[in-house]
């Protein structure tokens, strides 16, 4: 077995990142089903709430979904990647954590465990649902109609599924069978640049669609 003198950086840290930050009871595959059911229970709850929804209130989608892809744009470029106070625990997860355990030269999961460096922890995805996308859905409920609010929740969870699980097939192994798809393979290239340690303060921060990078000209 290769000594840690004998391993990479890379190899190093992820031996010591699984020894310190997975527990043992850690499974990846309920980690991922948490995401999922969490997302799709909410939506199809919201959903249940929609009554005749007018055409213009439909209108909430393309505008939700325009405002999270900036809320994700702002929130990798100015949190994950700079120190906020306050935010620290993002930082680090982020730029700390798995930047280093994922670089340019070793992008790809070894197991279902290592999930854990990839997609958000259910508590911190419990917390941003309660902290941004609720309240806002309470002040749409407040000042449009209950339909807009529920809408905005409903593109909230997608978008915040869809987050999740591109993020986790730009880190699948080479060769994966989702890999096939070709708006995954431009994607994946965009995500694999901004892992570039000279790229990732300053590229690519989008990690689903590039519209952000593209408004702020950082898509590389
Ligand atoms: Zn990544
Ligand atoms: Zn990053």
């Amino acid at each position: 077995m290769a000594s840690l003198k004998t391993m990479s950086d890379n190899a190093a840290y992820r031996k010591h990142y699984r020894e310190t930050h997975i527990g043992s009871a850690y499974l990846g595959q309920a980690h991922l089903a948490f995401a999922v059911i969490f997302s799709l229970g909410g939506i199809a709850f919201c959903i249940s709430r929609l009554e005749s929804v007018q055409p213009l209130e439909w209108l909430t989608i393309p505008l939700a979904f325009l405002y999270a892809n900036l809320v994700e744009y702002a929130g990798h470029r100015w949190v994950m990647h700079r120190k906020v106070p306050g935010l620290g625990l993002v930082y680090r997860r982020h730029a700390g954590q798995h930047h280093r355990f994922f670089t340019d030269q070793h992008m790809a999961l070894e197991g279902w465990r290592d999930c854990k460096v990839v997609l958000f922890p259910a508590i911190l995805m419990i917390f941003f649902f309660g902290a941004f996308a609720a309240p806002l859905g309470l002040l749409l409920a407040w000042f449009a109609t209950a339909n807009v609010a529920w809408l905005f929740v409903i593109v909230a969870l997608g978008y915040y599924l869809n987050y999740e699980l591109l993020h986790l097939a730009y880190h699948l192994p080479d060769g994966s069978a989702v890999q096939r798809l070709p708006f995954l393979k431009r994607l994946r290239r965009l995500h694999h640049a901004h892992h570039r340690a000279d790229l990732m303060a300053h590229a690519n921060f989008n990690i689903t669609y590039p519209i952000g990078d593209w408004l702020f000209g950082t898509k590389r």
